[in-house]
């Protein structure tokens, strides 16, 4: 089943077309990159997806609905967004990065989102840094806090910006395994990236964005 179809999706910025006519379709359980040169405006496709910005025309679908209609909270929690640069909170502890999202949108109670947190963290093997702040932490810790944070509102569609820009190839090999361990819990996972290695090992598909200036 389609859980994100985009169909002929255009964006400009002052009067630059960066995406022309795009159309894809992502499955529960799979796994795509887009690939493409710098600037391409792969970046920009995920912050469309996310909603953190608006295609000037074409159809964004999320499980039936059209959000460049109408978006719901709902359309907004099914999609997940690990930025490239992580976006960590840092005047917060690990274990209060995942808190955060358990406590502000699903107001859960601050008990019950600390076993939820601890439990991802658990699943991004960072327990034993739950108490660590975002500064005290390598490369590849803060992008599994990033993960875990992602996690915490429970998206069915998960997005990747550059995930391997910052890591060496040991975590490299531990992030393919945990996106090929979400895919196995049928995340439907959308991955923009330039490691044209990382994507053919990692994808079902892969699709080329080009550059359009
Ligand atoms: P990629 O992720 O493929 O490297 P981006 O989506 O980040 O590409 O950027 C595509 C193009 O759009 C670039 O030329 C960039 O400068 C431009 N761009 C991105 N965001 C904005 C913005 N908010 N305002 C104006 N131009 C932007």
């Amino acid at each position: 089943m389609s859980v994100l179809i985009l169909d002929k999706i255009n964006k400009k910025y002052k009067n630059i077309k960066i995406i022309n006519n795009f159309s894809m379709e992502l499955n529960c359980g799979e796994i795509v990159s887009i690939i493409g040169p710098s600037g391409a405006g792969k970046t920009t496709l995920l912050r469309c997806i996310n909603g953190l910005e608006k295609v000037d025309s074409g159809n964004i679908i999320i499980y039936g609905n059209n959000i460049t209609k109408k978006q719901t909270e709902q359309d907004i929690l099914d999609v997940g967004l690990v930025f490239q640069d992580f976006q960590l909170f840092p005047q917060y502890s690990v274990i209060n990065n995942v808190m955060l999202p358990l406590t502000k949108v699903f107001k859960l109670k601050k008990e019950e989102a600390k076993i939820k947190a601890m439990d991802l963290l658990s699943k991004m093997q960072l327990l034993e840094k739950c108490n660590s702040y975002p500064y005290e932490l390598s490369g590849g810790e803060k992008q599994r806090l990033a993960i875990a944070r992602t996690l915490a509102t429970n998206p069915q569609i998960l997005c990747f910006d550059e995930p391997t820009s910052a890591l060496d190839p040991k975590l490299i090999e531990n992030l393919f395994k945990i996106i090929k361990n979400l895919s196995c819990e049928n995340k439907a996972i959308l991955i923009v990236t330039h490691d044209i290695n990382f994507a053919s090992k990692v994808s079902n598909r892969i699709i080329e964005f080009q550059k359009n200036i």
